[in-house]
């Protein structure tokens, strides 16, 4: 597997701020990566070192096994679509996405004739005598989409490409974006702060955290297998377990992460608590126990009993379902 991107204990400061802070990273050809990690943790610090547009304090960047560090943006073979699109808005969607053909020399037919053909692409037949303005946000992001394939970049960055869009159409979008990298099989590397994104796009993701990635993987590593206490809660909906209730719980005096839906409730067992919400969520009920300190969610399948809160009740689970998690 060719490496497309890779960091070597990469760190770029602003002053005191460390934005990125000694990253190693390797993104393969042809995967979807996603960068996720809370706001400020230094995903788009990223993003801009490898489109060129930032500059690494240490550390190199090679791209398919390039050292980058001296070449500027336009010899990158990199394309990035921002988040607020940056389309011209006194052009048409034609102009705009032959803008880069024209800027290399192109001539105007050639580059038009290249133009169609992208917006066929990302589905906008027919569309190309119209002014941004004129198109819905879905749109205006595919025009984007394809004003930065139109270059045929080896790399397409993608920085939080979906922000603007409604949840509809930001499902909708995720598929599109999918189907497109799957057709094309380029490198794409995306910037995201929303977990449900990252997961159910991604090939593999790293996890942001103060600069550094707190873990790289595949979803299911993520989700299943957090590596640290940061990743379990920032990925969200698995339960953390303190090193006392992983130890009442049969395992060794460690922080341990465990899914809801591999949490079961049971009449007796070593930790019980108070039921202290419940959601229902069609497919089943989320049940969260308070077991001292520690809410503790589990998913009672449809059809089977929900205790009513302010109850008490003791939690069970499959011993492989728990998983030990470092201490950072
Ligand atoms: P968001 O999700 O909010 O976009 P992010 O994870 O992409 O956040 P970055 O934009 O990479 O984070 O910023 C990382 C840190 O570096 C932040 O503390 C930010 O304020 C700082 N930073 C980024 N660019 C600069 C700059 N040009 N000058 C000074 N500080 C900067």
């Amino acid at each position: 597997m060719t490496p497309a991107v890779e960091f070597a204990n990469v760190s770029r400061h602003f002053g005191p701020v460390k934005a990125v802070d000694g990253v190693d990273l390797t993104i393969v050809e042809g995967s979807f990566f996603a960068m996720l990690g809370p706001s400020g943790s230094g995903k788009t610090t990223c993003l801009r070192l490898i489109s060129g547009f930032e500059k690494p304090t240490t550390g190199a960047i090679r791209i398919f096994g390039e050292d980058v560090s001296a070449t500027p943006p336009h010899l990158r073979n990199v394309n990035t679509v921002f988040q607020d699109y940056a389309l011209f808005p006194h052009m048409n969607v034609r102009d705009n996405v032959a803008y880069g053909l024209m800027v290399k020399g192109m001539g105007r037919a050639r580059r038009h004739a290249r133009a169609e053909e992208m917006l066929a692409l990302v589905k906008l037949e027919g569309y190309g005598d119209r002014k941004p303005a004129q198109l819905s946000g879905g749109q205006r992001q595919r025009v984007a989409l394809a004003r930065a394939l139109v270059n045929e970049p080896r790399v397409l960055l993608l920085d939080e490409p979906l922000g603007a869009l409604d949840l509809k159409l930001r499902e909708a979008m995720q598929d599109e974006l999918k189907a497109l990298q799957h057709k094309l099989g380029l490198t794409f590397v995306f910037v995201t702060h929303d977990q449900h994104e990252a997961l159910s796009m991604a090939d593999h993701l790293a996890v942001f955290n103060e600069g550094r990635i707190a873990q790289i993987g595949t979803p299911q590593d993520i989700y299943d297998r957090p590596a640290t206490r940061f990743v379990a809660d920032f990925v969200g909906s698995s339960n953390v377990l303190p090193p006392e209730l992983t130890r009442a719980l049969g395992g060794p005096a460690q922080w341990a992460s465990l899914r809801p839906e591999a949490t079961r409730l049971a009449q007796t067992g070593p930790v019980s608590g108070t039921v202290i919400a419940l959601r229902y969520l069609g497919a089943g009920t989320r049940v969260v126990i308070r077991a001292g300190e520690t809410e503790i969610a589990a998913l009672v399948p449809a059809g089977q009993p929900v205790p009513p809160e302010g109850t008490t009740t003791a939690i069970a689970f499959d011993r492989n379902a728990l998983h030990l998690m470092g201490t950072d």
